[in-house]
């Protein structure tokens, strides 16, 4: 990524913070600011707010106010308030719906771990809480009854050029708090921000401390990285650091690993291609996790011409499983993705007949269809400039249209949707429950896969009569 001197802003960035910002704050953000100044106490929109509210970004969900009221005064003014965090100074105000964290001004003492400051303790003054925060651009304050802004550390200049500095020194910054490096790449991505040189080159000086955080404040991050409108600006900070290595160790030896005639690009670069041109949500994820199985089964061809990698779904899938439940995933989610992961290859032709396409989505999991194609395009489009690229974009879509019209007649994809049930087949039969009346569940599914018209009770009665319903109770469970 080319560097932007700081002097030249692009001509998106905003000359300035426009002088009515505190026009756009919200009626409940400004009653709790008023209540605190009516008692005497500073109140400030400090963090992300503040700084949307400076880039004239989409209004955040959440807000936070600083403020020189000491903790327990804080819950006097507001008794409904929640002590989310109380040793830390802050409380959650939720008034019409919103949620406010007010956060008493404190400075932070020592890091003694790499993780949280060893004591906190209150401060007077708006600046000397600044002083703790991470980057320039998320230690501005702003008044909003007046329109005051406090700015020691120049995160204004920064904002309009938008770029990223460190507080203060770099090192000391990222040494102090493990998390802070994972936070420059997120805010580089979301905010789509430089990163300055001095802070960049810090980022891989602090590994050890990193090591420290703990996984769910990781992958909070990562999370919120994947929400960019280019995820890949921060994963590539990420690997150029050597910290994508510390928690993605096979995304980061995808770098310079060849693929083959079907892409244009090396497997890192496929990948971040695949997370870009994803969806934001679970999609992205699968994309990010998608091909790690490829390190594993690489082999060449029969005529040694080629690289294959036969299999690598099945081991991306086990390989994404075994991460996302590393990082803490919710089962949920370690359930979706994998699985769309573990059915990405989708080697669709127009001559799949409709029992066919009834069987992909059989495998996929109909309530997995949008996802499951959002990935096949990012993944297509991530294979760049190959020849057979817009053809497999068009098949992809024609799939997607015969997927909805078949689903829109509402088949029967799974053996709850039978006309019979198992209680049927024991009647019909005369036998009790055992594996049978699987068997004999799985054969009806194949048959109304192959036409659905034969999923009525009446039908499906005769053909268990007909087929398993002789007297010595043999008969075969092989598709008609
Ligand atoms: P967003 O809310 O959009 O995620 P944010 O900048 O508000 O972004 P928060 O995590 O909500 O981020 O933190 C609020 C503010 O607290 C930050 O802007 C920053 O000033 C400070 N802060 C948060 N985490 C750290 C940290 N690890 N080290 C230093 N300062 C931090
Ligand atoms: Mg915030």
């Amino acid at each position: 990524m080319v560097e932007r001197p700081s002097s030249d802003p692009p001509p998106s960035a905003p000359a300035a913070v426009p002088p009515d910002w505190p026009r756009r704050v919200p009626h409940p953000v400004l009653a709790v600011c008023r209540r605190l100044r009516d008692d005497g106490h500073a109140a400030f929109l400090v963090g992300g707010s503040l700084r949307d509210l400076a880039l004239g970004r989409p209004l955040p969900n959440d807000w936070d106010v600083a403020t020189a009221a000491p903790p327990a005064r804080v819950l006097d003014l507001f008794p409904r308030a929640i002590p989310t965090g109380l040793p830390h100074g802050t409380v959650t105000v939720v008034l019409e719906g919103r949620a406010i964290e007010v956060t008493t001004f404190r400075g932070d003492g020592a890091y003694a771990d790499g993780r949280h400051p060893v004591a906190v303790t209150f401060v007077e003054r708006i600046e000397d809480d600044l002083a703790r925060r991470d980057f320039t651009v998320n230690a501005v304050a702003g008044d909003p009854l007046t329109g005051a802004l406090v700015d020691p550390f120049g995160g204004l200049q920064d904002l309009a050029a938008r770029t990223l500095r460190a507080v203060g020194d770099p090192d000391a910054r990222f040494a102090e708090d493990g998390l802070r490096p994972m936070r420059a790449a997120r805010f580089a991505a979301t905010l789509e921000f430089d990163v300055e040189p001095a802070t960049r080159a810090a980022l891989a000086r602090h590994h050890d401390v990193f090591r420290r955080v703990s996984r769910e404040r990781v992958r909070d991050e990562l999370v919120k990285l994947l929400g960019a409108p280019r995820p890949s600006v921060g994963l590539r900070l990420l690997a150029d650091s050597g910290l994508l290595a510390e928690f993605l160790p096979e995304l980061a030896r995808a770098r310079d690993f060849a693929q083959n005639r079907w892409h244009e690009f090396d497997l890192f670069e496929h990948t971040l291609r695949a997370v870009d041109a994803a969806p934001p949500g679970p999609v992205r994820l699968a994309a990010l996790l998608h091909d790690l199985g490829k390190l594993d089964t690489a082999a060449w061809s029969d005529d040694k011409a080629d690289r294959t990698f036969h299999g690598h779904e099945q081991r991306s899938a086990e390989l994404a499983a075994a991460w996302l439940r590393t990082m803490r995933f919710p089962a949920r989610d370690v359930e979706h993705v994998a699985a769309l992961v573990a059915h990405h290859g989708v080697y669709y032709d127009d001559a799949w007949t409709d029992a066919a396409v009834r069987r992909w989505l059989r495998r996929i999991g109909p309530e997995r269809l949008a996802d499951q194609l959002a990935l096949l395009q990012a993944d297509l489009v991530a294979k760049g400039d190959r020849p057979d690229v817009p053809a497999a974009r068009a098949a992809a879509g024609r799939l997607a249209e015969r997927a909805a019209a078949l689903l829109a007649a509402r088949p029967a994809l799974d053996e709850n949707a039978l006309a019979i049930d198992g209680a049927a087949i024991m009647r019909l039969l005369g036998i009790g429950p055992g594996p049978r009346v699987g068997e004999v569940k799985r054969a009806l599914l194949e048959l109304v896969t192959d036409d659905p018209s034969r999923n009525t009770a009446g039908e499906l009665e005769r053909v268990v009569r007909e087929r398993w319903g002789r007297p010595d109770g043999a008969g075969t469970t092989e598709p008609a």
